[in-house]
């Protein structure tokens, strides 16, 4: 579903990602780590295109990632992403954060957009704080109206970056919760957490990142037990 082929990204004269390639299958869950600044968000934001990389080719579902428009509509609606920060719109309710983008990008009419928002407000488990604004919200709250704003657009790919790192820890479980229930149900997702319980659990593949190169990718059972580089179980022993 996602192929990233030798890509390479520059911010000026440094390289945050060098010559990367990853394969995402239909359904697989990849969870990336490593330390800060070694380019894990500069390259799930190379997957959606806010950021454009300069060598090298991705390919997700099948569309060649360019700054074509049509291109740039299809990616952002095949695929979705949550934040750190939630992203959240301050001044809109719960459920028109929700209902924005079927209604002004799908076209959806308001009643449908509504009937969507509120199919999965119930499947991240608060469709009563429809009302609410975001600052009303716990930051566990706030992250599942996230992921579910990401859903109401039916993407094929959801992309994480460090979705639970600015929550309290008592609310990082609830978070998580939703996102393996996602990862039970088919979605395709790529992670970047340092959450190593959940990827144990739910993470198919494992990828470790440092300056700007994978160093490290392969079955997370494998990855776990039997890493093939120093690193990775330097830094494992680190975060634990
Ligand atoms: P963290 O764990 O802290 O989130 P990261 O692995 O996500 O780190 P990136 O944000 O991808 O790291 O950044 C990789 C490198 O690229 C860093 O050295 C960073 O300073 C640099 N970088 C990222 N975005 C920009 C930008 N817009 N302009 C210049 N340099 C950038
Ligand atoms: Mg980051």
């Amino acid at each position: 579903l996602i192929s990233m082929r030798k890509v390479s990204k520059f911010f000026d004269t440094f390289q945050a990602l060098k010559d990367v390639s990853l394969d995402v299958n239909l359904g697989e869950k990849v969870v990336i780590c490593g330390p800060s600044g070694s380019g894990k968000s500069t390259l799930i934001r190379c997957i959606n295109r806010l950021e454009a990389h300069e060598q090298g080719e991705i390919i997700v579902d099948g569309v060649t990632l360019t700054d074509d428009k049509a291109t740039l509509e299809k990616i952002r609606g095949n695929v979705g992403m949550v934040f750190q920060q939630f992203n959240l719109f301050p001044h809109l309710t719960v459920l028109e954060n929700l209902t924005l983008g079927p209604r002004r990008v799908l076209g959806l009419d308001p009643k449908a957009a509504e009937e969507r928002a509120m199919k999965y407000l119930n499947r991240v488990r608060i469709p009563d704080q429809a009302d609410k604004l975001p600052r009303q919200l716990s930051g566990g709250q706030q992250q599942r109206v996230a992921i579910a704003r990401s859903l109401c657009m039916e993407p094929r790919i959801l992309l994480f970056d460090e979705p639970t790192s600015a929550l309290d820890p008592e609310m990082i479980a609830e978070v998580l919760d939703v996102m393996s229930e996602l990862a039970r149900d088919g979605m395709t997702m790529v992670v970047v957490t340092h959450e190593m319980g959940f990827a144990r659990r739910v993470a198919d593949k494992m990828v470790f990142m440092d300056k700007g190169q994978i160093v490290e990718v392969g079955p997370t059972e494998q990855v776990f037990t039997a890493p093939k580089s120093a690193r990775f179980g330097a830094f494992i022993q680190q975060i634990l």
